[in-house]
């Protein structure tokens, strides 16, 4: 069977994480969520997660070397051998030239980048009318797609619902900003490349969901050929 080695890229709001754990259930992808991973092996005290330590304790960027080191690593164990889900990484021309090149190391190269595209307007509204309990984060509702019985207060226990920092509208917009200044230049280049495959983000997660499937089996039914 050929390898999926993907590429994720979309967006905050797109629903990646959700696409991701069905491609992890379809395909046993595992999702390699590069802010994840440098987390863990920051915290597992690895010679990687060290090293990426003293970069972020003394407030700078983590090279691009140190995270490709620690996808390499993580793309050779057992459970990546079929493939893999990257997301987070990539997010510009140079590192997505490294990880190519780090890839080609292992006789392995990218199947496909998969876009989910979704508008603005719709990202703003899918972040901003997010609201969770003060007592359990986890506790969480929509204004619009998942209202509590009782507005401003948890179905589960009566604590107050609150709107995070992180889903204002002002930050979600220069969130945005800043995800299209980065990741336009890196749409154009996988598709010169012939990598690209979008998807309409607007349309729900099942159909999103149900085309990435049948692109997906497409292009194995192309390599095998
Ligand atoms: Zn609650």
């Amino acid at each position: 069977m050929s390898e999926l080695n993907l590429i994720l890229l979309g967006p905050p709001g797109a629903g990646k994480g959700t696409q991701a754990e069905r491609l992890r259930e379809d395909f046993g992808l595992p999702h390699i969520s590069t802010g994840d991973m440098l987390r863990a092996q920051v915290s597992s005290g690895s010679e990687l997660g060290v090293k990426a330590k003293r970069y972020m304790d003394a407030g700078e960027l983590v090279p691009d070397e140190v995270i490709i080191d620690m996808i390499v690593q993580r793309v050779c164990g057992a459970d990546a051998r079929d493939g893999f889900l990257l997301d987070g990484f990539p997010r510009n021309e140079t590192q997505a030239d490294a990880l190519a090149k780090a890839l080609a190391g292992l006789e392995r190269r990218l199947t496909a980048v998969l876009a989910i595209g979704v508008s603005d307007e719709e990202v703003v509204r899918r972040l901003s009318g997010r609201r969770v309990c003060v007592k359990n984060p986890g506790h969480i509702y929509h204004v619009d797609f998942d209202p509590p019985k009782h507005e401003g207060v948890c179905d589960q226990d009566g604590s107050r619902l609150i709107q995070r920092d992180d889903d204002r509208e002002e930050t979600i917009r220069r969130r945005l900003e800043v995800y299209h200044r980065q990741t336009a230049p890196l749409i154009d280049y996988y598709d010169r490349a012939g990598l690209l495959r979008r998807f309409d983000g607007g349309r729900g997660a099942d159909e999103v969901h149900a085309r990435i499937r049948a692109t997906l089996a497409t292009l194995r039914l192309e390599e095998e050929l």
